[in-house]
């Protein structure tokens, strides 16, 4: 992973000459001045671990796995926000854990923790390192020092129960590593959110994460069937049997509990065979709220489509423009939405027929496979574009929320507006992109792609927009976030999502797990 960028810098693609004039036309779009630092040229602040303290955390898990060189530092700075990327390519002083361990063994975390817990030092878990949420954020939040706890080394598929269906995945196994290790047994766990590709299982269940085919597969937090936590108080073994009646389900306050509470070492998931068959169809809608009723009804009967997803009309002129593949000039007007089937042959033609009859029946007009395929083969790129948008100088972030169906139209025009107003307020006129891209018999997610001009300091630019957002996802019924998590960045509107008493209840968690709140301080709980 780039330490300043999305993925692989060998995947990285520029704009070309007609997309960049296209943006300057737009929205005034023009690259910013002064050249981004190299890695060499980064000035990170100095680290302020005592040499005694790193020969203690080396005495635990060897010398080798624990680190306080700047090369190590640098890429757990943060996760791959907008904002994470615009402080890596600043020349001002970044902040940065001061040092990295890499512990072998659940013996070792619970070691490490202690000698933190000790030595008041903060400790922030670290999986693939993709959060935008500021849930990496190096906060030593009072203690004298933070370091980086990096899961890689917990990387095995440890168990898979055949018979049941489930799985046991350590922690910092990526989900293109977890899918191959599942798919020499014939299994798979199809889990694919958009950072698929670095993303960690750990990650997965420390944030609530939701894959791009949650509509037949569920989001992670529904796969989970158990997981093991190691807390400074103690190890946690969670999720006894297919469903249970002990109580309230513990499982549910690790899982998102984002590091606050303690570090998730593996986690045991439901899996199923890897589909014989997969059937793609696309489509076009005259407008958002005709598409939305549609995927509302394939929901709600239940017809059993793996991916379900509507971009809004301005979503969809735009990805036309940027890639001039979607759909091949066919859905330059209205909404495109993208249904993906999958299981034998028969259940996936029985899903298909009965998805396209509600779909056609709803104002659909089919597009053929072709537009579906090409949103599938590219599904994990589109976080190269954004690099190439800030590198010419343009402003590019998302945001997420859910609310029920009846109130979907409501909240996504408060928050266009929000964030339309708040930009324009510093004098950027924005584009804002949304779609739906998880669903649910009550209700949907509404994801939102903004695209401007950067102005004056950007990062103070883009907060001031995502708070505005916030508050008119606060005040027009959405939550706070569907998939992101909460990070630093959503902290703010805590209280609004659970109330004092809700907060109160994190913190009596935290307390009883996490005494001395070393664990992942600012973050999560208010
Ligand atoms: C381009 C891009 C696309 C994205 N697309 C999606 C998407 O489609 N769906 C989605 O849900 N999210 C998405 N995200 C957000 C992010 O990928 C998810 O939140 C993901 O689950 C984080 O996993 P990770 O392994 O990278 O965790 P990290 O980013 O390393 O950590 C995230 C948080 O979890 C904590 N944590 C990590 N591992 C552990 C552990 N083992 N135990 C305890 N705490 C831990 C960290 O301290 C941090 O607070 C996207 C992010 C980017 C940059």
């Amino acid at each position: 992973m780039a330490w300043n960028a999305w993925g692989d810098p060998a995947l990285a693609k520029p704009l070309s000459a007609d997309i960049r004039s296209l943006l300057e036309q737009l929205l005034g779009v023009s690259p910013q001045e002064g050249a981004a630092p190299t890695a060499d040229e980064v000035r990170l602040r100095p680290g302020s671990l005592a040499a005694e303290d790193l020969a203690a955390l080396a005495a635990i898990v060897g010398d080798g796995h624990v680190s306080a060189a700047d090369a190590d530092r640098l890429p757990r700075a943060g996760g791959k926000s907008t904002p994470d990327l615009l402080r890596r390519r600043s020349r001002a002083e970044q902040d940065a854990p001061d040092a990295v361990v890499l512990p072998g063994t659940e013996d070792e975390i619970a070691a490490v923790l202690a000698l933190c817990g000790e030595r008041r030092i903060a400790v922030v878990p670290f999986g693939g390192g993709t959060s935008v949420v500021g849930g990496l954020d190096p906060v030593r939040g009072g203690f004298a020092a933070v370091v980086s706890l990096d899961l890689r080394r917990f990387d095995t598929l440890t168990e898979l129960d055949e018979v049941s269906g489930e799985a046991t995945l350590g922690a910092g196994l990526t989900g293109p590593r977890a899918e191959e290790l599942l798919a020499e047994r014939g299994f798979e766990l199809g889990h694919y959110p958009q950072s698929f590709r670095f993303a960690t299982i750990g990650g997965f269940a420390a944030t609530r994460s939701s894959g791009q085919d949650s509509a037949g597969h569920g989001r992670f937090d529904d796969m989970v069937r158990g997981l093991r936590v190691v807390t400074p108080a103690g190890v946690l073994d969670l999720g006894r049997g297919p469903a249970s009646a002990a109580g309230p389900d513990l499982r549910q306050l690790f899982i998102g509990s984002e590091g606050t509470l303690g570090v998730i070492t593996a986690v045991r998931l439901r899996v199923h065979p890897v589909p014989a068959v997969k059937v793609h169809e696309a489509w076009n809608f005259p407008d958002f709220a005709t598409g939305a009723a549609a995927l509302r009804a394939v929901e709600q009967q239940g017809t059993g489509p793996t991916v379900l997803r509507l971009s809004d009309e301005t979503e969809t002129g735009v990805n036309l423009a940027m890639t001039s593949k979607i759909g091949g000039g066919q859905v330059a007007t209205g909404c495109l939405a993208v249904t993906v089937f999958e299981g034998t042959t028969e259940q996936t033609a029985a899903r298909h027929r009965l998805t396209r009859e509600l779909l056609l029946a709803a104002g659909g007009t089919s597009l053929g496979e072709e537009p579906a395929r090409a949103w599938e083969h590219g599904r994990f790129d589109a976080p190269y574009l954004r690099d190439a948008l800030l590198d010419c100088g343009a402003l590019c972030e998302t945001l997420e929320t859910a609310t029920s169906w009846a109130n979907l139209e409501r909240l996504k025009g408060a928050v266009t507006e929000a964030l339309q107003n708040a930009l324009q307020a510093g004098g950027t006129t924005s584009l804002v992109m949304c779609h739906i891209s998880h669903v649910y018999p009550t209700g949907a997610s509404l994801y939102f792609t903004v695209l401007g001009a950067q102005k004056g300091e950007p990062i103070e630019q883009w907060a001031a927009a995502k708070a505005a957002a916030c508050d008119a996802i606060m005040a027009n019924g959405g939550t706070i976030t569907h998939h992101h998590a909460v990070g630093t960045d959503h902290r703010p509107w805590m209280p609004q999502e659970i109330g004092e008493l809700g907060a109160a209840v994190l913190r009596a968690v935290k307390g009883a797990v996490d005494p001395a709140g070393i664990l992942n301080p600012g973050k999560l709980i208010p």
